[in-house]
């Protein structure tokens, strides 16, 4: 069993989004609150936990903050909870002392499973009734719990599911956003989970450019010979470009088709960092022709492309709950998440990262926002 994650765009009235901004405001509070009695209890020599902290807030909340009844009591519970988190992933080294939540920077609260109902493309909430979603659940299984977060003003759901390995969601045709990650390993993958491993004859077709290589350098200048093998040789680099081409141009128009916004990293880094090896500049090309029609197809089908500055750590940022891991070495395929203990795959994390990136830039404003920005004209 794994957990996997699902974040979705909720529809939200101006009644409900009020509702929200006042239970993060109290997850805040309280939990900035055990922040601080956790380091003064630690400072005078007690051994703080975070279970006696629920306690005494519940104790006290009622004549110093009266107003965290007005809103779930998972709200403040749960983000105490997700405090201890913090604490045990400190004292494991995995992670720096907790660092006190930030009003628009840290805005969620999260609920447990008992405190809410999924159904169809609707969520029930506390104190609240039903709220709409963009769309329904992806994930069959378990519900574990649900995490309502802001981001550029608009609101969140991600809900997490218990799903059995292997059942990682299908394309979703009505959805509109998706993220792309581009990578050696697997050269497309989706934010949707799906990868597309990209062209493969490649591999016989570069041992034959070397062999032809080696020939022609053994031949005279001049000779017949010669001609002959330079001629091979243009055609064979001319196959390969096709055949890549070919790949790329029934991956790109398939994107294009399927979805409206499409979050695409940019690609300075990863042709620097990613690639050292042989097949470098093979892959470099392969990337730069895949954004260079994906670019052209958007603008003919009026479609848009987002595209994260080059200091956006797509793949360092946990997707379920925000986490940004500090460093995050390369041949990491997987890994869990030390804030919310999400497993997740780094290709489809970086995608889903870029598509919320999408999905918020296109909510922020038409022209630039703070972390990405449009691509106006083909490359
Ligand atoms: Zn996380």
């Amino acid at each position: 069993m794994i957990l996997q994650a699902h974040k979705i765009t909720l529809k939200c009235n101006n009644k409900q989004a009020t509702y929200f901004a006042k239970a993060c405001g109290v997850a805040r509070q309280a939990y900035n609150w055990a922040l601080d009695e956790w380091t003064k209890e630690y400072q005078a020599g007690g051994k703080p936990n975070e279970m006696a902290l629920r306690k005494k807030l519940n104790s006290i909340k009622r004549e110093q903050f009266p107003w965290m009844l007005e809103v779930t009591k998972n709200a403040p519970q749960m983000a105490i909870m997700q405090l201890g988190e913090a604490f045990k992933n400190f004292f494991a080294k995995r992670a720096n002392y907790p660092r006190f939540r930030k009003k628009w920077i840290d805005d969620r609260f999260t609920l447990t499973n008992d405190q809410f109902l999924v159904k169809d493309s609707r969520i029930r909430i506390p104190h609240l009734g039903w709220v709409r979603m963009r769309e329904s659940l992806r994930f069959i299984g378990k519900i574990i719990s649900a995490t309502i977060s802001r981001a550029a003003n608009k609101w969140f759901v991600s809900i997490t599911v218990e799903v059995a390995q292997g059942t990682i969601a299908a394309v979703n045709e009505n959805q509109v956003a998706v993220g792309i990650d581009l990578g050696l390993s697997t050269f497309v993958t989706l934010s949707t989970g799906e990868k597309m491993p990209g062209p493969k004859p490649l591999k016989t077709l570069l041992c034959r450019v070397r062999r032809l290589s080696r020939s022609l350098s053994r031949k005279h200048k001049g000779s017949n010979n010669r001609k002959k093998a330079q001629m091979k040789l243009a055609k064979l680099h001319h196959r390969i470009a096709n055949r890549r081409c070919d790949a790329i141009h029934q991956a790109t128009t398939e994107i294009i088709n399927k979805f409206d916004v499409i979050g695409i990293e940019d690609l300075n880094v990863k042709g620097m960092v990613k690639n050292h090896k042989l097949s470098r500049s093979i892959c470099d090309m392969g990337f730069y022709e895949f954004r260079r029609q994906l670019s052209y197809k958007a603008a003919l089908k009026g479609k848009r492309i987002v595209v994260a500055d080059r200091w956006f750590p797509s793949s360092k940022i946990c997707c379920c709950c925000g986490h940004r891991m500090e460093s995050l070495s390369l041949s990491t395929r997987e890994w869990k998440c030390p804030c919310c203990g999400n497993f997740l795959d780094r290709d489809i994390n970086a995608a889903i990262n870029l598509e919320q990136l999408a999905v918020s830039s296109t909510v922020t404003a038409c022209g630039a926002s703070s972390n990405g920005q449009w691509l106006q004209q083909p490359l």
